[in-house]
C-alpha cells in the first residue's frame, strides 16, 4: 500500500516538472512516507528523521512527511520534528505538489483531513509507466477494528471507488502496457458493501474481460468475509490467478476472540478447504502475530498447528507491538519480548522448511511466467512470476519482458524458483 502511495506521489511531482534525484545528497525535496502499523517501522522513521535533520541543517532542502505516522500524530509531529516543512495524512497525498510549493514559499503545509473523498485513490498513469504489473486501489480505510490494529484510526472508515472508475483505470493501464493488476484494499470482501454498485466478485467479472490484462490478483481478504461467491471466482474467471493472501493472525480461538477477528481456527481451515476444493493448486500466503497479550504456549501451539496444516507459500509474521488508540494496548498479560521473539523464530524456521519443500516439489514441472524485467541479483537473468505468485528467475532475452512465457522449473529455493525456457 505504501509503495503504491509513493508511486502516486512520484507521478504527481513528475507531472509538475520535478525529476527524481539519484540520491538524497542531490535532492532539493526529500519526502519520507511513513507506516505506523507496527512499532518497528515507526522507530526506524524517527531515527531516519534524526539523520535528515542534520543533513538539512548542512545543506537546506525541503523535507516533508506523508503517510500514517503523519495522520496519527497530526500537529504533534511538528512539535517533535520542528524542522519539517509539510506533513500530509494518507488521504491528502494528492496535495503533495501544493505542499512543496508552500514550502518554497516558506509556509508549513499540513493536511490530515479524511473527507472520504477519492482524490487520493487515483492518479492518472503517466510517463513513469512501463511497468508490467501494478496496484490499483479499489477501496481505502477499514471498518473492522481488530483490537491490535491502528489502520482504522489513521486510514479512516471504508470508502469504495465506483466500479466504473476502477474499470476505466484498468483499461488505461492495459493500454499503457500493464499486464497484471493487483486490486488493493484492507478488506476487499466488503468492497461496495451496501452500495448500489458491483460487489467484489462482480468487479472481478467486469475486469476479467479487459483486453491486454492477463492477470488479476487482490489483497487483502478477511477470512470472516471471504464469500462462497468469491471462492467460486477462482477457476471460473480466467484471469483471476490461483493465489490468495488470507491473514489468519492466530491459530488460537481465545486469542482470535481477543483480537476481535470474528472467526475461529476451524472456520478459517474450512475456508481454506473450500478454496483448495475449488482450486487444488491455489497458493496461500498469510499474516500472523505472535506474542499478543495473554498468548500462552498452548495458544502458540495452535498457531503452529494451523501453519503446518495449511502449508502456506509464505507467512508474514510479526511480534505484537502495542499501538496508540487500539484496544489491545490496554490489555493485561503482556508477553515477554524474548518469549515472543523465540516463538517468531520457531514459526519462521518451520515456514521456511515448508516453502522449500513446496518449491522443490515443483522441480520438473512447467509454469506460465509473466516476465517483469531484469533480475535484481544477476544482470544475465530475467525475473517474473507464476500465476501462483511464485518468483522465477531464468535466462532469457529483453524482448520477453511484458510477455507470458512457458518455463520449466529446474530448481526450488527457499524464496524463489529457477526456471529454464522451454525449447520449441
Ligand atoms: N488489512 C490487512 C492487514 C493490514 S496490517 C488484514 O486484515 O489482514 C498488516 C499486518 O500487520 C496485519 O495483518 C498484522 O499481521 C500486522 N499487524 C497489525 N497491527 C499489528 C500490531 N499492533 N503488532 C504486530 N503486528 C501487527
Ligand atoms: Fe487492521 Fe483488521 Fe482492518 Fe486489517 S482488517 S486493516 S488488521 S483492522
Amino acid at each position: 500500500m505504501n509503495e503504491h502511495d509513493m508511486a502516486k506521489v512520484d507521478r504527481l511531482l513528475m507531472s509538475s516538472g520535478f525529476e527524481p534525484a539519484r540520491e538524497i545528497a542531490e535532492a532539493s525535496v526529500v519526502l519520507v512516507n511513513t507506516c505506523c502499523v507496527r512499532e518497528k517501522a515507526e522507530q526506524k522513521f524517527y531515527s531516519l528523521m534524526g539523520r535528515l535533520r542534520r543533513a538539512k541543517k548542512k545543506r537546506g532542502f525541503i523535507l516533508g512527511v506523508t503517510g500514517c505516522v503523519a495522520q496519527a500524530e497530526k500537529e504533534g509531529l511538528l512539535e517533535r520534528l520542528p524542522f519539517i516543512d509539510f506533513s500530509l495524512g494518507p488521504s491528502a497525498i494528492h496535495r503533495v505538489t501544493e505542499a512543496v510549493l508552500a514550502a518554497l514559499d516558506k509556509r508549513v503545509f499540513l493536511d490530515f483531513s479524511d473527507n472520504g473523498c477519492h482524490s487520493s485513490l487515483y492518479v492518472r498513469p503517466g510517463a513513469s509507466g512501463g511497468k508490467v504489473r501494478t496496484f490499483v486501489t479499489v477501496m481505502k480505510g477499514c471498518n473492522n477494528f481488530c483490537s491490535y490494529c491502528i489502520v482504522p484510526y489513521v486510514r479512516g472508515r471504508e470508502v469504495s471507488r465506483s466500479s466504473g472508475d476502477i474499470r476505466q483505470e484498468v483499461e488505461e493501464l492495459a493500454a499503457s502496457g500493464v499486464r497484471e493488476v493487483i486490486l488493493l484494499g484492507q478488506n476487499v470482501n466488503s468492497y461496495n458493501k451496501g452500495a448500489d454498485d458491483l460487489s467484489f466478485p462482480g468487479l472481478l467479472k467486469s475486469l476479467n474481460d479487459i483486453e491486454g490484462v492477463e492477470r488479476i490478483r487482490f489483497v487483502t481478504s478477511h477470512p470472516r468475509d471471504l464469500s462462497g461467491e468469491l471462492i467460486d471466482c477462482f477457476g471460473a474467471l480466467s484471469k483471476v490467478c490461483e493465489q490468495i493472501h488470507l491473514p489468519f493472525q492466530s491459530g488460537s480461538d481465545r486469542i482470535l476472540g481477543l483480537m476481535n477477528r470474528g472467526y475461529t481456527k476451524d472456520e478459517y481451515l474450512k475456508k481454506v478447504e473450500a478454496l483448495k476444493r475449488r482450486c487444488p493448486d491455489i497458493a496461500l500466503t498469510t499474516d500472523c502475530i505472535v506474542g499478543f497479550p495473554g498468548e500462552r504456549d498452548e495458544d502458540f501451539r495452535d498457531t503452529m498447528d494451523l501453519v503446518e496444516r495449511v502449508a502456506f507459500d509464505g507467512v508474514f509474521s510479526f511480534c505484537y507491538s502495542a499501538r496508540k488508540y487500539t484496544r489491545a494496548s490496554t490489555l493485561p498479560d503482556r508477553v515477554a519480548r524474548e518469549t515472543a521473539r523465540a516463538r517468531l523464530l520457531e514459526l519462521q524456521a518451520a515456514q521456511k522448511a515448508t516453502t522449500l519443500r513446496t518449491f522443490r516439489g515443483m522441480e520438473g514441472s512447467h509454469a506460465e511466467v509473466l516476465v517483469e524485467g531484469a533480475s535484481k541479483n544477476s544482470s544475465e537473468d530475467l525475473t517474473g512470476r507464476t500465476r501462483t505468485n511464485r518468483i522465477v528467475n531464468f535466462k532469457g532475452t529483453p524482448d520477453m519482458i511484458g510477455k507470458l512465457v512457458e518455463v520449466e522449473i529446474v530448481k526450488g529455493y527457499a524464496n524463489s524458483l529457477r526456471g529454464s525456457i522451454e525449447k520449441e
